[in-house]
């Protein structure tokens, strides 16, 4: 019997010493196959269904393996539970004392360096002066400097980037305050761990070598586990390809005058070139729609208006540069900003090279900046070898990973067409817990009379569930139109996304009890909300990425190109991994019972459609929306008795 069996048996540890454990198979054979991988030393993907138990999974092979392990997840909160909720309860059941650390993003610790340069000037805006002597405040005495302690702080406060570095302006080693620097401890504390849990987009920057002092981390590891890895294909290409912003050069030229101001007063051809380049970035953003947009950016730079716009930004960038070489040597930040001008004037002589080919130039806009990026089409290559030399173990896992019974799309994206592959079905009883719905008489999803219906139906499950509900949906104008008219007809309370931020909203929803909760993206993953406070989800369509992103443009263009066939081989792949997130907020535990309902006809009048239903949990289906009202009544019924 191998230890992880010995572990996870009836009498094993985790029965004794955790409270509540009971041995599920599907759990054991995933910790079986992990510690194999870890043995033998080959990548490993797993999709484990809801319910599973797949963190203990992995994290007791990882502990009792004598190895140097990385853990990564996709979000801040599940690196947060992982760390101080499951990681101790795992180690005390174990009695393990392997060392562990987390390890945040850098914009999650203070910087003492930038902190100290906001004392020496004058600050006209009252809120951002007050924001500043609370930091001070906490700054004496926080001994981790992870900003996420002052609570009191709104997530977005304005004063966070002025108090929090980038990899841009981060001195690293020539920083005064190195020796003190919490983001120099806690990657220290990272180093000296036997487990580390980070992020994939700290992975990532550290593979990429995005990141300075970064790149340490990697190498050292003989394991390497991503949880929520369906994420990892979208954050990889990020990583793997460039972009340049118009903030950048604004907070570039921003720097600039802090210094001017502060340090260098007698420098003002440096504040005068800062500025323009400043004010061309600025107008360069003007030349786009105002709402913000994606669009085509090789197809924006045969615009005579961008081009000589960039024409005007590259010589402004040029003579930022041979200004601040005038400058070099004296002054730290000075010469950290001549880095950042120089690595800017290569971004951008990049972004605007329309010859190259297996990558996607696109753009972005927000209200006020414009990002130009560079993607790659595919990383599976670059990734794929990186898997394999040098060897060391890697597991991949989450609940939605497959699309119909294979795993071929996420292997093809990540070049992982090697690694094992496991499925674990949830232990949950779908088909009693659980109904799938998609109601007769449906229009076509784009038909004018698709918003009225999906107002009727949303009307009805909500009146029949009393709220504690879901709305899920695919676009923000289909949000804000259900969510004004339904206002008029139910009592419930309607929360909607965009209105707080998505933690606030979730707490709102929680507390009323009989509210109903209208998102987008944001909300269809990542949300765990037990038992009887959520016993109905709608989702409004079929989520496929919308055809005029320019990124999936240049991907199906590609895939068409090499003879296949890219609604098969893209869309669809990517809508059925998005459609499993989002049904999977319903059921999260083995009491759970509910409805949900998919308001696109598509999964029954077309071929497809069978791909996606074949991927859903095995819920009891119906096409009566009059069923699926019962199912929810009948489970209030059965709460009242309770
Ligand atoms: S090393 Fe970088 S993050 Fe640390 S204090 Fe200095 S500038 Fe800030």
């Amino acid at each position: 019997m191998s230890k992880i069996s010995k572990l996870f048996a009836e009498d094993g540890l985790l029965t004794q010493n955790l409270p509540g454990f009971s041995p599920r198979q599907a759990q054991t054979d995933m910790a079986l196959a992990v510690e194999a991988s870890i043995d033998k030393k080959h990548p490993l993907i797993v999709e484990a269904g809801t319910g599973t138990g797949k963190t203990y999974a992995y994290l007791a092979p990882a502990l009792v393996a004598k190895q140097k392990v990385i853990v990564s997840t996709g979000t801040k909160n599940l690196q947060e539970q992982l760390f101080h909720r499951d990681l101790p309860r795992l180690r005390k059941a174990l009695g393990s004392f392997r060392k562990t650390a987390l390890l945040k993003g850098r914009a999650n610790y203070l910087c003492l360096h930038r902190l100290g340069q906001q004392g020496g000037h004058i600050m006209s805006d009252d809120q951002l002066q007050n924001e500043l002597v609370q930091i001070r405040d906490w700054a004496n005495s926080t001994k981790t400097g992870d900003m996420g302690e002052l609570t009191q702080l709104p997530e977005d406060a304005r004063s966070l980037p002025l108090v929090t570095s980038t990899a841009d302006n981060c001195l690293g080693k020539d920083c005064p305050d190195y020796e003190d620097c919490y983001l120099v401890k806690a990657r220290r504390n990272a180093m000296d761990a036997d487990l580390v849990v980070i992020n994939h987009h700290l992975f990532f920057a550290d593979m990429a070598l995005r990141d300075t002092g970064f790149g340490e981390l990697i190498p050292e590891a003989d394991v390497i586990i991503f949880d929520e890895a369906h994420q990892l294909p979208d954050i990889a290409c990020e990583y793997f390809g460039e972009n340049l912003s118009t903030r950048q050069l604004s907070d570039l030229a921003k720097d600039v005058e802090l210094l001017y101001r502060t340090v260098l007063k007698d420098a003002e051809q440096l504040h005068k070139a800062a500025e323009k380049a400043r004010m061309i970035a600025a107008d360069l953003r003007i030349l786009f729609p105002p709402n913000p947009q994606k669009g085509n950016w090789k197809e924006a730079l045969e615009r005579d208006d961008v081009a000589i716009q960039i024409s005007k930004l590259t010589e402004s960038l040029g003579v930022l540069y041979e200004v601040i070489k005038l400058h070099l040597g004296r002054d730290k930040d000075l010469d950290n900003m001549f880095e950042r001008v120089s690595e800017m004037r290569n971004k951008l002589a990049m972004l605007v090279d329309i010859q190259q080919t297996g990558v996607s130039l696109w753009y972005e806009t927000t209200q006020r900046h414009l990002v130009m990026h560079l993607t790659p089409l595919s990383i599976a290559g670059k990734f794929g070898a990186f898997v394999n030399s040098p060897q060391r173990s890697w597991v991949f896992t989450s609940a939605t990973l497959m699309v119909g019974k294979g795993f071929e799309h996420f292997q093809r994206q990540l070049g992982l067409m090697e690694a094992k592959t496991l499925s674990l079905d949830s232990p949950f009883d779908y088909p009693n817990q659980a109904m799938l719905c998609v109601p007769r008489f449906l229009p076509e999803p784009n038909a004018m009379t698709m918003r009225s219906k999906l107002l009727e139906i949303a009307e009805q499950l909500v009146r029949a569930s009393d709220g504690r509900c879901f709305l899920l949906f695919t676009s923000h104008a289909a949000l804000r139109e259900i969510a004004e008219k339904l206002e008029d007809r139910i009592p419930n309370p309607i929360l909607v996304q965009g209105s707080t931020s998505k933690r606030a909203l979730l707490d709102e929803y929680l507390k009323r009890k009989d509210a109903v909760l209208l998102g987008t993206g944001a909300f269809w993953e990542g949300v765990d909300v037990q038992g009887d406070d959520l016993i109905c989800v709608m989702i409004d369509k079929l989520p496929f990425a919308s055809p005029d992103d320019p990124l999936l443009q240049a991907r199906m263009d590609d895939c068409r190109e090499r003879g296949y066939n890219p609604f098969g081989l893209i869309q669809i792949p990517q809508a059925v991994i998005a459609l499993k997130q989002g049904a999977g907020r319903l059921i999260r535990d083995a009491g759970d019972r509910g409805v949900l309902v998919i308001c696109d006809n598509r999964l029954v009048t077309k071929d497809y459609g069978k791909t996606f239903v074949a991927s859903l949990p095995p819920m009891q289906k119906t096409r009566s929306l009059d069923k699926a009202v019962a199912f929810l009544k009948q489970i209030r019924l059965s709460e009242k008795s309770a």
